[in-house]
């Protein structure tokens, strides 16, 4: 099976490139990244410090997913459209990690899972789709006298806010609750807020340092407060799951994924 990685010299392009390299079965098909980059030319292995792989980064998309089984894209909104796009016409699979996509860029993306393959999770790490499943799980059973808190920190370098994971997060708890996550999020609080709205689904955003992201669910009552907590310490968690849902792809007819499906979690 064919990997190809777009957006290979990044944070977790690299460390995907490497998952793909050390992973039997698979094989490293080319790299892509932005037009211009000072990359562009380099080998593959050079910039996971391995050896040469005889494949250059390249800026040209559409050579590198017209010739692939799969790609895997943890880049920026816009540019998964672009590449989400390419993939369809060609019929190559797509696995999504990146986060920050409005309402309507994500309603663009899932359209594309009407006639082709594709895996979009705000966290592909196995430990938080278990989370996501337990906040689902805690919300339905625990009460407004709960209230629910999302607390999440990242490295200094993250663009969006709060976390994709912080909102998947969110939508777990509404799911468990039976609401709309729309109708009852206050995703930023400052000044005179007034009392907290009962019922409310909250979110708080820490960034510093080199996090590599942490994730708390609380649910907090007058005499007690229950919290699920998640501590990715290493990227390689999200490189490992991406690069498992990729070779899940194969034996999937067309549809619009999440990592629970591919984990077979409910
Ligand atoms: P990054 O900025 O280090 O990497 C993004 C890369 O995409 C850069 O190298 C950039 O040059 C490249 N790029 C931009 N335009 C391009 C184009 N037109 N063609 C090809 N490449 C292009 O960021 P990062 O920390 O690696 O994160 C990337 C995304 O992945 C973010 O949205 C982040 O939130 C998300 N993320 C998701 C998970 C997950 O498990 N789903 C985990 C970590 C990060």
């Amino acid at each position: 099976m064919k990997i190809g990685i777009v957006g290979v010299a990044g944070r977790m392009g690299r460390m995907l490139a490497a998952e793909v390299l050390a992973t039997k079965g698979v094989e490293l098909s080319g790299g892509t990244e932005a037009p211009g980059s000072e990359f562009v030319g380099v080998d593959l292995g050079t910039l996971v410090a391995a050896a040469d792989t005889g494949l250059v980064v390249t800026d040209r998309a559409e050579a590198v997913i017209e010739t692939t089984d799969v790609i895997i894209d943890f880049t920026a909104p816009k540019v998964t459209l672009v590449h989400a796009e390419l993939a369809a016409r060609h019929g190559t699979a797509i696995v999504v990690g990146t986060t920050g996509f409005s309402a309507e860029q994500l309603t663009e993306l899932c359209k594309f899972g009407d006639g082709n393959v594709i895996v979009h999770a705000a966290n592909f790490s196995v430990g938080v789709n278990l989370l996501l499943g337990l906040t689902e799980q805690a919300a339905s059973i625990l009460d407004e006298d709960y209230d629910i808190e999302i607390v999440e920190m990242h490295h200094r370098h993250k663009v969006d806010a709060p976390s994709g994971t912080a909102l998947a997060l969110g939508e777990a708890a509404a799911t468990g609750r039976e609401v709309n996550l729309d109708d009852v999020s206050t995703r930023v609080r400052d000044g005179i807020t007034g009392p907290r709205p009962s019922g409310n689904i909250g979110f708080a955003t820490l960034r510093g340092g080199g996090v590599v992201g942490e994730h708390t669910v609380m649910f907090a009552a007058d005499g007690e407060r229950f919290e699920l907590t998640h501590k990715a310490a290493d990227r390689g968690v999200f490189a490992a799951g991406a690069v498992r849902a990729a070779k899940w792809t194969t034996s999937q007819a067309p549809g619009y994924y999440s990592m629970r499906d591919v984990l077979g979690f409910v």
